[in-house]
C-alpha cells in the first residue's frame, strides 16, 4: 500500500480550491465547501473530509450542479429563515443563512432555518459550531438519497439521515457536539472500508436479498439499518419528517429516484432544518447555569471509559495543527486526476 500523502491544513484548503476551481465553481461556493471539507480532514472525520472532493466535483461534471449558481435568501416571516440553495452546494447557503438564523434566534428566543434544493453531502457538526460560537444551542436535521430501511423491512426508505445537537458552554470551553447518522454507518465509512478491503461489522446492513452482510460491496448494493433497532428507525423518520417534510423537498426514496445513476455516490436534492435556541431567554447562560453544566460533565466523566462527544474531534483538531494531515493516497490521486484531466 502506497504511503499517505502529509499535508498541512492550508495545503488540504488549497487542494480543494484547486480541485474545485479546475471544475469551474463559482469562488465563493468553492471557498466555502473547501473550508467544510478541510474542517472534516483536520478533525478525523474523514468520511466527509478529501474524501468527498472527488465526488462533489463529478457532481459538476455530470452538470448536476451548476457551478455558477449561488444560494439565495428568501423572503422569511417570524423566526423563519428561508433560502433556496438553487441546486448548489451546501456551506454557502448556510454562510448565507446564518446571520439572520442568528440574529432572529437572539430576538425571539428560538428560530429556524430550512434550505431548499440543496445538495448538502457534508456533516453537520460545524454549523451546530457556528451557533455555539454565537451562544445558541442548535439542532439540526437533514435527508439524502435512501440507503436505510425502516426496522423490519429491507427496502431502502431513508437517507442515512444525520442529525446534530450543540451546546455553548462557558467562555473557555469548546461546545459540546454531537452529530451523528441515523444508520449504524455512515455510508463514507462502508465506503472507505470497500476502498480499504475490509469488511464491516454485523448488524449494519443486508445484501440485495436483504439477507445480513459484512461485505461493505454487498452493504453498498443492498440496505443499511439504523442503528438501536426501532427506536433508530423512528429517528430516522424524525430527520426525514424534519429536513423533508417541513421543507416540502424530495423523501429520500424519491432523491434516489431523481439520480441519473442511482448507486453513484454524488450528492442528491434535499432539504436541511436548523433549529437555534438563545439559551439567555430562558435563563440558561448565567453563572450558576454555567458553573451546573461543568458539574454535569465532571461527573460524567468522573467514569472511567467515558467522554463528551466532541472530544475525539477537539483532540484530532489539535493534532492536525501541530503535526499536518495523513491524506490516503488513493484519495489524494483521485482528486489529483480529476484536477489534470480538467486542468489540460
Ligand atoms: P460517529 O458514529 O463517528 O459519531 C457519532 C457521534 O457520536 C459523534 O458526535 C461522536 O463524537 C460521538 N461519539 C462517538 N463515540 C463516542 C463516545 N465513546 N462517547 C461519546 N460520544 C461519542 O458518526 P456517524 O458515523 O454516525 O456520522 C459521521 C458523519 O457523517 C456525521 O458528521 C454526519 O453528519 C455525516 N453524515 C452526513 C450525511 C449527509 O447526507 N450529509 C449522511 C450521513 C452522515 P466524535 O466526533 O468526537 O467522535
Amino acid at each position: 500500500m502506497a504511503s499517505p500523502v502529509r499535508m498541512t491544513i492550508s495545503e488540504v484548503h488549497a487542494l480543494c480550491m484547486r480541485g474545485l476551481i479546475a471544475h469551474k465553481l463559482n469562488f465563493e461556493s468553492a471557498h466555502a465547501l473547501a473550508n467544510v471539507i478541510t474542517a472534516a480532514e483536520r478533525d478525523g472525520c474523514r468520511s466527509h473530509g478529501l474524501f468527498r472532493l472527488p465526488h462533489y466535483i463529478d457532481s459538476l461534471r455530470y452538470g448536476l450542479v451548476d457551478p455558477e449558481t449561488c444560494p439565495k435568501l428568501l423572503p422569511s416571516a417570524g423566526s423563519a429563515v428561508r433560502v433556496d440553495a438553487q441546486k448548489s452546494f451546501g456551506a454557502l447557503a448556510w454562510q448565507l443563512g446564518l446571520p439572520q438564523l442568528v440574529s432572529k434566534a437572539r430576538q425571539n428566543g428560538i428560530a429556524a432555518y430550512a434550505v431548499y434544493n440543496v445538495f448538502h453531502y457534508s456533516a453537520l457538526w460545524h454549523e451546530m459550531e457556528d451557533l455555539a460560537k454565537e451562544g445558541l444551542v442548535g439542532m439540526a436535521f437533514l435527508n439524502s438519497k435512501s440507503f436505510v430501511a425502516h426496522h423490519g423491512g429491507s427496502s431502502k426508505i431513508y437517507g442515512t439521515n444525520p442529525m446534530a445537537f450543540g451546546f455553548p458552554r462557558g467562555p473557555d470551553q469548546p461546545p459540546v457536539v454531537f452529530d451523528q447518522a441515523s444508520a449504524v454507518m455512515a455510508r463514507g465509512d462502508i465506503m472507505m472500508k470497500e476502498q480499504q478491503g475490509d469488511s464491516i461489522p454485523p448488524g449494519c446492513a443486508l445484501d440485495a436479498a436483504g439477507n445480513p452482510t459484512t461485505d461493505p460491496a454487498a452493504a453498498l448494493e443492498g440496505a443499511q439499518l439504523t442503528f438501536g433497532g426501532a427506536k433508530g428507525s423512528n429517528i430516522a423518520l424524525m430527520v426525514e419528517l424534519m429536513a423533508a417534510g417541513l421543507t416540502g423537498m424530495p423523501w429520500s426514496y424519491e432523491a434516489r429516484q431523481e439520480c441519473v445513476d442511482q448507486n453513484s455516490s454524488v450528492p442528491t436534492r434535499n432539504g436541511e432544518f436548523v433549529i437555534a435556541i438563545n439559551p439567555e431567554m430562558f435563563g440558561g447562560t448565567s453563572e450558576d447555569t454555567t458553573k451546573r453544566l461543568e458539574e454535569l460533565f465532571e461527573h460524567i466523566l468522573a467514569d472511567p471509559g467515558t467522554r463528551l462527544p466532541s472530544q475525539r474531534r477537539y483532540s484530532s483538531r489539535q493534532i492536525s495543527e501541530t503535526e499536518g494531515i495523513d491524506v490516503d493516497s488513493k484519495i489524494h490521486q483521485a482528486i489529483m486526476d480529476r484536477i489534470q484531466t480538467a486542468e489540460e
